[in-house]
């Protein structure tokens, strides 16, 4: 799961928008780099992406891993919104992500 603690009204929009389960990667990162620290993203992180009608097309040079989303780049505590991880003109969604033995998996989406 993500680290996502804070209550709130964004938060609860965020989880509404994010409660789908028809998210498909066009296709799927093995790894990802954290774009502020530098670090293969082991836990939990966030993938920009941008929908299509066949799915999203991550942008892995973007992602930022967990830890970061949550100090560096988003409100300290608070979970990133896309604007801070990447410029709103190259993605449309922000994809709360998991890294797995098989790759990257999508825990949530935010578009
Ligand atoms: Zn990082």
């Amino acid at each position: 799961m993500c680290l996502c603690h804070t209550t709130g009204v964004a938060e609860s929009l965020f989880i509404l928008a994010a409660t789908r389960s028809d998210v498909t990667l066009r296709s799927t990162p093995t790894t990802l780099d954290c774009a502020a620290c530098g670090d293969t993203v082991t836990d939990t992180g966030y993938l920009p992406a941008t929908e299509s009608d066949d799915g999203y097309e991550p942008s892995p040079a973007d992602a930022v891993c967990g830890a970061c989303g949550f100090t560096a780049v988003g409100m300290t505590g608070c979970a990133p919104e896309l604007g801070d991880v990447t410029d709103p003109e190259a993605a449309d969604t922000l994809l709360c992500v998991r890294a797995t033995d098989d790759g990257v998996e999508v825990v949530r989406s935010k578009t």
